[in-house]
């Protein structure tokens, strides 16, 4: 009931698409009275949890924030969400995110933008952004969102929170809605390592619907403790050198760096030597994922059909004219392209080959350092409507977390305290394949 009185003294956020609110009451009250008769409960009993709006959740409503599927109800349940729901967690509603999971500060919704707690005039970054307002502004205990290219970590950077995104493989992608299939993950925000770890455990492991998935031991909540031992660490030394990094954040990364140093951690400086090719490599690969990924919504198998058509060939194109967003459609256009005959292998093959390189180099690194650390992103929660205007600076934004993304590696933002205008700071560190337990017994550090 608290969570339902803070989703509505603060609905003008904007951060719920829906909330399930007569549902999550029945469920809170339904392990009351499994408390009440000695019932066993599972590891998630009484957990809160919002999902974002690209998470499908049987007999609800999925929209992706898109107008194409407003209207759209699933037909089944995420295997994530089954998980959830089978160790007895609550799902209080479903929350606003980009189009698609396309962008990186909310503003690509269908419904409108989600303002940040701490400031309301700026951006709570995204695509994940209602989750990570969410659990900022105390509406849920938890929130599980999606990662492909920082879409996890960077609202929780702006927001203050624990963001995790888990290696490739390592959580089911079956019923979420797809943008770009090899990048695509699901990750928790939290307030706590403990709480990351075992949502992780909980949604973590093989799934007979999604064939990349590891069958590695997945991390465990039981085993976790503190790590206290001494660490080799990389920081990325451009994120220092860089016009681009703000101020404050630069010297919030320097202070951590003295601190483990401090501490005895061996922490030195490296040069990445694709940093220029990450965020064009990413861009052009998920673009062309998403283009065909994005080809279902036809005006025909489900979700909007234009009311002008008369045709199939007007079906198509007037539903998906009037059905996507503009940051939507300029992605499957330059996917298409990129695709396209003739310019296959100067785009997308090539950029294939870099991204091989990348999660060579990324992966050689890890062999020397147990852990790369870098701001999350090179700049706080910025106002609202300033960067619409022009893609390219918005996706040059994303030039730290897109590494991990393209190299498969598991990821977490960790909240390092506010800057002089009270707006929250995150620090990311990058772990080896699968090293999500060791990641998280770091983590307990930063906090
Ligand atoms: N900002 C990146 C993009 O727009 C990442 C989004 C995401 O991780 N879903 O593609």
């Amino acid at each position: 009931k608290s969570y339902l009185q803070q989703i509505k003294s603060n609905a003008r956020l904007n951060v719920f698409n829906e909330v399930f609110e007569q549902e999550a009451l029945a469920a809170a009250k339904n392990i009351d009275e499994r408390i009440a008769s000695g019932a066993s409960l599972g590891k998630l009993a009484g957990m809160v949890i919002a999902i974002k709006d690209n998470i499908c959740y049987k007999g609800h409503k999925v929209s992706a924030s898109s107008k194409i599927l407003a209207d759209f109800t699933s037909i089944y349940s995420a295997t994530i969400v089954e998980r959830l729901l089978a160790e007895d967690a609550i799902i209080i509603g479903r929350c606003n995110c980009d189009e698609f999971a396309m962008g990186a500060a909310n503003e690509n919704s269908f419904f409108g933008p989600v303002k940040n707690f701490a400031d309301e005039t700026r951006v709570s970054g995204g695509s994940s952004g209602g989750s990570a307002v969410a659990v900022q502004a105390g509406m849920c205990h938890a929130a599980i969102g999606t990662d492909t290219g920082g879409s996890v970590r960077q609202p929780a950077a702006f927001c203050g929170v624990i963001g995790l995104k888990p290696t490739y493989g390592r959580i089911s992608r079956h019923g979420i809605i797809s943008y770009a299939s090899s990048f695509d993950q699901v990750g928790p925000l939290t307030q706590s390592i403990e709480d990351a770890l075992l949502l992780l455990e909980i949604m973590a492991g093989p799934d007979e619907f999604d064939g990349t998935l590891s069958t590695k031991p997945v991390p465990e909540s039981k085993k976790h403790s503190r790590d206290t031992g001494k660490k080799n660490i990389a920081y990325l030394q451009e994120a220092l050198s860089s016009p681009g990094v703000d101020d404050e954040i630069k010297n919030k990364l320097i202070s951590y760096i003295e601190k483990l140093r401090a501490d005895g951690h061996i922490v030195k400086p490296v040069s990445f030597e694709l940093l220029d090719y990450l965020v064009p490599a990413y861009y052009i690969l998920a673009m062309a994922e998403a283009s065909s990924n994005l080809a279902r919504y036809d005006g025909v198998h489900f979700g909007y059909r234009s009311p002008e058509a008369t045709d199939l060939v007007s079906t198509y194109k007037r539903s998906r004219s009037e059905g996507f967003g503009k940051e939507v459609k300029r992605r499957i256009m330059l996917g298409t392209f990129v695709l396209s005959a003739g310019y296959y292998d100067a785009y997308y093959a090539k950029a294939q080959k870099v991204r091989r390189l990348i999660k060579e180099k990324t992966e050689q690194l890890l062999q020397e350092y147990d852990f790369i650390l870098t701001p999350t992103a090179p700049e706080p929660a910025f106002e609202m409507g300033i960067k619409e205007k022009d893609p390219v600076v918005n996706y040059l934004h994303d030039i730290f977390t897109v590494q991990a993304s393209l190299a498969g590696l598991p990821a977490i933002s960790l909240p390092a305290g506010n800057n002089s205008k009270g707006l929250p700071l995150g620090l990311q560190l990058i772990a080896k394949n699968f090293a999500e337990q060791e990641l998280l017994s770091f983590s307990d550090y930063f906090l």
